[in-house]
């Protein structure tokens, strides 16, 4: 018989259903999704908070810092000490958690989650948090990352009685702790996290305490502040990016640690080292593309690495022109780097339509070519006439870069040089990151010159690994994952699937 009773969204049915508009579809338009697909998602964004008054709320605004880590749904779970509350929806943070919300999930205690599908569907089930009520009490948690040994657990639980509700990775992990014997619930805790293999960043919440832990090798960002209250003990807070904390005003204290499980009760924090002896492997990309730049992850500021990026390019792969031109929003760091060392003016020859949500109305096929169009638009007296550098933070398929190269010679320029902050993208993420497959990753089948005459540049270069290393190198000599740019994962377990190149044609 299973231990675990899933009780999906807690008695707010109501709003749930109120939020699925955004799988609307109709014979007339549908809700696509802005851009074309070539873009890289990352799988979620995790918070915690205890001990504040209005802790709901608190987790409110350092989801809404944590939006770009995912958009497709959202959650927010709450306790008081005796009673657990959860509220989650399909949308956007701002979406879904209205004051009348929020005004239903009361308690010192919250844990949240903003979520980009990659394991399972995008559907309300698999949103997060997910409140377990288990042999071990109630228990709410939410993941960011992919673990890649589900298959052998989830067969080897469903053997031992486990009855799964959802088919996300994070209720493997509430599995293992039901069917943990350990004595404590921290122990339970730190015996099912060894026996999961993959890349996960977590947050549980019980009625009184808090849990937050990171993967042995530590491949996605987890970092803890603190917040001064007036009449009280301090909040302790955690959240994927130290972004967050600033909308908090919380203090960032450090980073979890690779293999470290933290409580925070109301004694305090405790910490323990549930794994260790593994080479940590954090992952390279947050640096790259993810992570906001303003936030500090893996004991570096985002900031400075895609400066050094953008720098680092410019010596290796410079090229005679007249300015410099982002591709709005990921790679405005890199560029200013890329200027800076050039001595190249920076310009913000292309414009991003912030305004276009996550969808638009479709009303047409035919609207779907203007994809890109929607999102970026040239201007024209910046590029006219113009040698323009071109930054960007990755080429996944190639056809988006090829609708911007086009874009900014439509508008004048006389030659278009393209650089890349980061090496050839020739390997699916297995970690957290929704990389499509080896066939359709365009540097994983096509020589850097074959991609050029794709995209029609004057001239393409990518980062080499060694300069990405070095540009997010610190004093600590943090090891990083670059598995996408290299094929050498971290972990044994593969979908070999996924990793198989092209076929090649005659
Ligand atoms: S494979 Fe790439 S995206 Fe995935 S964790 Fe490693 S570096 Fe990050």
């Amino acid at each position: 018989m299973s231990q675990l009773l899933f009780q999906g969204v807690d008695g707010v049915a109501d709003i749930s259903e109120s939020l699925r508009v955004h799988n609307l579809s109709t014979d007339h338009c549908s809700l696509s999704t802005v851009p074309e697909g070539d873009e890289l998602h990352e799988e979620c964004g995790v918070v915690a908070i205890h001990g504040h008054p209005h802790a709901a709320r608190e987790a409110y605004l350092a989801l809404y810092a944590l939006q770009h880590r995912g958009q497709e749904s959202a959650g927010i779970a709450t306790a008081d000490g005796a009673h657990l509350a959860n509220i989650k929806g399909m949308g956007l943070v701002s979406e879904i958690f209205t004051d009348d919300v929020l005004a239903k999930l009361p308690g010192h205690l919250a844990i949240g989650h903003t979520r980009y599908s990659t394991t399972g569907d995008s559907a309300l089930l698999n949103a997060q948090p997910i409140r377990v009520d288990s042999t071990k009490g109630l228990i709410a948690i939410a993941h960011n990352g992919n673990l890649v040994n589900l298959g052998n657990l989830r067969a080897s639980l469903e053997r031992d009685g486990a009855y799964f509700q959802t088919t996300s990775d994070s209720e493997i992990i509430v599995q293992l702790i039901a069917h943990s014997h350990s004595g404590t619930l921290v122990d339970c805790i730190a015996d099912s996290l060894s026996q999961v293999e993959g890349a996960f960043s977590i947050v549980m919440m019980t009625r009184d305490r808090i849990f937050a832990a990171r993967d042995p090798r530590g491949f996605r960002p987890l970092s803890m502040g603190r917040m001064k209250n007036a009449h009280g003990p301090d909040s302790i807070v955690f959240a994927s990016e130290s972004c967050a904390f600033d909308l908090l005003r919380a203090e960032f204290i450090r980073d979890v640690l690779p293999g470290e499980l933290v409580m925070v009760s109301q004694d305090g924090v405790t910490s323990r080292q549930y794994a260790s002896g593994v080479p940590q492997s954090s992952c390279v990309f947050e640096h790259v593309y993810f992570a906001r730049p303003d936030s500090r992850i893996f004991g570096r500021w985002v900031q400075e690495s895609r400066d050094q990026m953008g720098r680092q390019l410019a010596r290796e792969s410079g090229v005679p022109a007249d300015v410099v031109v982002p591709v709005p929003d990921s790679g405005v760091t890199a560029a200013l780097g890329y200027a800076e060392e050039a001595g190249l003016p920076f310009r913000m020859g292309l414009i991003r339509n912030h305004y276009v949500g996550r969808t638009f109305i479709e009303p047409e096929q035919r609207v779907r070519d203007f994809g890109v169009r929607l999102k970026l638009n040239p201007v024209h007296n910046l590029l006219a006439g113009k040698r323009v550098v071109l930054i960007d933070d990755s080429i996944i398929r190639g056809t988006t870069s090829r609708k911007i190269v086009r874009m900014v010679r439509g508008a004048g320029a006389t030659e278009v040089h393209l650089r890349i902050s980061c090496p050839p993208t020739i390997s699916p993420c297995f970690y957290g990151v929704d990389t499509p497959s080896k066939r359709e990753l365009i540097a994983a089948n096509h020589s850097v010159e074959e991609i050029r005459q794709f995209i029609e540049a004057d001239t393409l270069a990518y980062l080499s690994l060694d300069g990405l290393l070095q540009s997010v190198r610190d004093e600590k000599n943090t090891g990083y994952c670059t598995a996408c740019y290299t094929g050498n994962y971290p972990t044994q377990w593969v979908d070999v699937e996924d990793i198989l190149p092209a076929a090649v044609t005659t």
